[in-house]
């Protein structure tokens, strides 16, 4: 479906009102999950229709079109996540224009993003992406070092380590969905089990958002179901 900023309320209630219903099912209010509308490919008009319907927290996976969006959005409160891949020559300005940062899985890349955040602006929220099913092709540390990895990142000055972050495997199955998200939150109540203080599960997506939030997630990404398809 092409989506317009017209139809975007509806699409954005039906979708508060999942939701809500996951939250429910599980015990939990449906203020405990943060909505990410993920806007890569899409125009900044549509994101600012989001934003009229009350979304203020954007997630974006491409620099330099994130950074355009930010511009064009800067008269409004917003709060912006960087969640996808950071290349190394590109931890400046993912330090200076993002609040969070969602896909950390290397500590080099994490010592650049402290030394690189800058001094007036508060600590960078960071997660690290945890590949649960060891995916050659997804990014994501793997379970065994996450540990190390998490106690490395919580010691740097600049950065607020908050939690995991996940894409696990495309799953129809909401059991299977589930059994993921599951894992992650595992991985997290061990880390905090040894010290750690993660507050933030970044899990859930169009496909999958209401396994996540039944297994804990407290922020969820999502781009097509709010936005429809992303044009090529
Ligand atoms: C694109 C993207 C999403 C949104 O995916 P949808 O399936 O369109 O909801 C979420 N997380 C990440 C990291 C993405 O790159």
């Amino acid at each position: 479906m092409l989506m317009s900023p017209q139809n975007l309320p509806a699409a954005l209630a039906a979708v508060r009102e999942r939701v809500a219903r996951a939250a429910r099912s599980s015990g939990r209010s449906a203020q405990s999950v943060t909505l990410l509308g993920v806007g890569k490919a899409q125009p900044a008009a549509l994101l600012a229709a989001a934003a009229d319907c009350g979304v203020t927290q954007f997630g974006e996976s491409y620099l330099q079109e994130a950074l355009e969006k930010i511009a064009a959005l800067q008269d409004r409160p917003l709060t912006w996540h960087f969640i996808g891949r950071v290349q190394s020559n590109k931890t400046r300005p993912v330090a200076e224009h993002f609040a969070w940062v969602h896909a950390v899985d290397r500590l080099k890349i994490a010592e650049r993003l402290s030394s690189q955040r800058p001094s007036h602006a508060p600590p960078l929220n960071v997660c690290l992406q945890v590949n649960v099913a060891g995916e050659a092709s997804k990014a994501g540390v793997a379970p065994a070092e996450l540990p190390a990895l998490a106690a490395a990142v919580a010691g740097l000055p600049r950065l607020a380590l908050r939690g995991l972050m996940c894409i696990p495997p495309e799953e129809t199955d909401p059991v299977r969905q589930r059994g993921w998200f599951a894992q992650v939150r595992t991985l997290q109540e061990q880390l905090n089990a040894g010290g750690c203080q993660l507050d933030t599960l970044s899990m859930g997506m169009s496909g999958d958002f209401e396994a996540a939030i039944q297994e804990g997630a407290t922020i969820i990404r999502l781009g097509t179901i709010l936005f429809g398809a992303r044009p090529a």
